[in-house]
C-alpha cells in the first residue's frame, strides 16, 4: 500500500500510528463523520511484523478481512513441562484464525483510507502542544516539519508510544517480551496450535507453535524478571534444539525472525486533555495470550462514539476526558481478573505444581469442562468453573479465587 495525502491545516482527529488499532479507529471516526489524518513512521503498513498472527472471531467479525486467513485454528495441544499433553477443541468449532498480519493490517488501514481518512507515511511527530481550543502537532514528513492542528490526538503508536511518553501518561503494569521464528517443516497437527510450558521453556508463560499456511510460527513470551538473564531467543533455541520436544523441530528451516514487547495492564488515565491512547500504547494486550488486536478494537468501539460527541460539543478538557476513563472500567476489570487467573494457574506456580495441574486437566471430565467453557477471548468463565468444580484446584487456587473476586 503506497499512499500519501495532501495534508490539511486542521483535522478533527489526528491518529499517530497506522497499526491495526490506528486503522480501525480512523475508520470508526470517519464513519462518525469526522476528518481524520493518520501519521505512520514507516514507509509501508504492516512492517516490521511482530505478531503470532492470531485474530479471534470477536475481532474478525468486525472487519471484512477473511481473505487474510492462512489457517483456521480449532484446537490446541497443551504440553506440560514433563511431557503430559492435553488435547482440547474439536474441528467443528473454529476458536481463532491464523492470519497474514501484513495483509490484515493493510486491509484495516485501507478501510480508513477508503472511507476518506488522509494518511502520511515516513512521518513522525516531533512536538505536541495542547492549547485550550486545539492541539498542535509538529510532524517530520520526509525531513520537512509541518504543523497540523486538531481537536483530538489519538496515540495508536504501539508499545513504546511517543504520545504516551510525551504526555507523561505512565506505563503499562506489565511489559512482556515476545520472540518468534517462522519455519517450514514443523511436525505439527493441522488446525491445532501447540503450547509448551515450563521454566526452561517460557518461565511464567508459554511457548507456541502456530500453523500459518505453509509455515509455522514458533515463539515464546515471558517477563524480564522471570528470564533471569536469558534472552527469549535463547529460550526458543532451547525449545527447538534441547528440550524434550526437540524431535518435533528436527526438520525445521527458519525463514524469519521477529520479536517485540507485549504491554499489558491498562494505564490508569489513558485519556487526558485532547489526547487519548488506544491499543498497545495504552497497555491493552491480554495478560493471558498477549493478544492486543481484539482489545484495541474493543477500546475503539467503546470510546469513539463518546469522543465524537465531545468533538462536536468542543468538550475535550482534562476533567471531561478523565471522566470518560470509567467507560473502560468493565474492560479493565476483566483484564485484571484474567491476569489473576493466569498468575494462579501458570505464572506463579512451579513446574511441579504445573505438572499436577496438567494431570487434572488431562482427566476426561475436566477436558470436557475446558472444551465447553474455554474461550480464548474470555478465560474467566472457564477459570471460575475449574476453581468451583474441580476439587484439586480449590486448594491450589485459593489466592486466585480471592484475586478474581476482588480484582
Ligand atoms: C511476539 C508477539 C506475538 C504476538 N501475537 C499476537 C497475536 O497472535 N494476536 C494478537 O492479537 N496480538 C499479538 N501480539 C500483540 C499485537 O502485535 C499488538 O497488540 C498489536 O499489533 C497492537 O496494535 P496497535 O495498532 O496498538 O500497535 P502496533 O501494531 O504496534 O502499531 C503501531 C503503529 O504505530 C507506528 N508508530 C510507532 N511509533 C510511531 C511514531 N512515533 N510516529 C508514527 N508512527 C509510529 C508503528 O510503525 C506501527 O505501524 C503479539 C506481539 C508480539 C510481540
Amino acid at each position: 500500500m503506497n499512499v500519501q495525502a495532501q495534508i490539511e491545516e486542521f483535522y478533527d482527529v489526528v491518529i499517530i500510528g497506522a497499526g491495526p488499532v490506528g486503522g480501525y479507529l480512523g475508520w470508526k471516526f470517519k464513519e462518525l463523520g469526522h476528518t481524520v489524518l493518520i501519521v505512520e513512521e514507516h514507509s509501508e503498513i504492516g512492517r516490521p511484523f511482530q505478531c503470532a498472527g492470531l485474530v479471534n472471531p470477536g475481532a474478525m467479525e468486525r472487519v471484512p478481512m477473511k481473505n487474510t486467513i492462512l489457517t483456521p485454528i480449532w484446537g490446541a495441544r497443551i504440553n506440560s513441562p514433563n511431557g503430559t499433553t492435553v488435547d482440547i477443541g474439536s474441528p467443528e468449532r473454529i476458536r481463532t484464525w491464523s492470519v497474514c498480519r501484513k495483509k490484515f493490517d493493510e486491509g484495516v488501514v485501507r478501510l480508513a483510507i477508503e472511507s476518506g481518512a488522509d494518511i502520511i507515511l515516513n512521518s513522525k511527530p516531533t512536538k505536541l502542544d495542547i492549547e485550550k481550543d486545539y492541539a498542535e502537532i509538529s510532524i517530520n514528513v520526509g525531513g520537512d516539519i509541518c504543523k497540523v492542528r486538531c481537536d483530538l490526538v489519538c496515540g495508536c503508536d504501539g508499545a513504546h508510544s511517543w504520545v504516551r511518553r510525551t504526555m507523561k501518561m505512565g506505563r503499562p503494569k506489565e511489559m512482556m517480551i515476545g520472540y518468534q521464528v517462522e519455519v517450514t517443516g514443523y511436525n505439527g497437527s493441522s488446525g491445532q496450535l501447540d503450547m509448551f510450558t515450563g521454566n526452561d521453556i517460557a518461565p511464567g508463560f508459554f511457548a507456541w507453535a502456530i500453523p500459518s499456511g505453509e509455515t509455522t510460527r514458533i515463539g515464546m513470551w515471558s517477563r524480564a524478571d522471570l528470564l533471569t538473564g536469558k534472552s527469549c531467543e535463547m529460550m526458543v533455541d532451547n525449545l527447538m534444539n534441547s528440550s524434550i520436544w526437540k524431535q518435533r523441530f528436527e526438520n525445521c528451516n527458519i525463514v524469519g525472525r521477529f520479536g517485540g514487547p507485549v504491554p499489558s495492564g491498562l494505564l490508569k488515565y489513558p485519556l487526558r486533555e485532547r489526547v487519548a491512547l488506544f491499543g498497545d500504547a495504552s497497555g491493552a494486550c491480554k495478560p493471558t495470550t498477549g493478544g492486543g488486536i481484539g482489545t484495541g478494537f474493543d477500546q475503539a468501539d467503546l470510546l469513539a462514539p463518546i469522543l465524537s460527541e465531545c468533538i462536536n460539543n468542543d468538550d475535550l478538557g482534562e476533567a471531561k476526558m478523565k471522566s470518560l476513563v470509567k467507560i473502560l472500567g468493565p474492560m479493565r476489570k476483566k483484564l485484571n481478573r484474567a491476569r489473576a487467573l493466569r498468575d494462579a494457574f501458570l505464572t506463579e506456580v512451579t513446574d511441579e505444581e504445573l505438572e499436577s495441574v496438567f494431570k487434572v486437566w488431562s482427566r476426561p471430565e475436566v477436558t470436557q469442562i475446558i472444551n465447553e467453557s474455554g474461550e480464548i477471548d474470555n478465560p474467566i468463565p472457564l477459570g471460575l468453573r475449574l476453581l468451583k468444580e474441580v476439587p484439586e484446584f480449590r486448594s491450589l487456587a485459593t489466592k486466585a479465587a480471592s484475586a478474581v473476586i476482588w480484582s
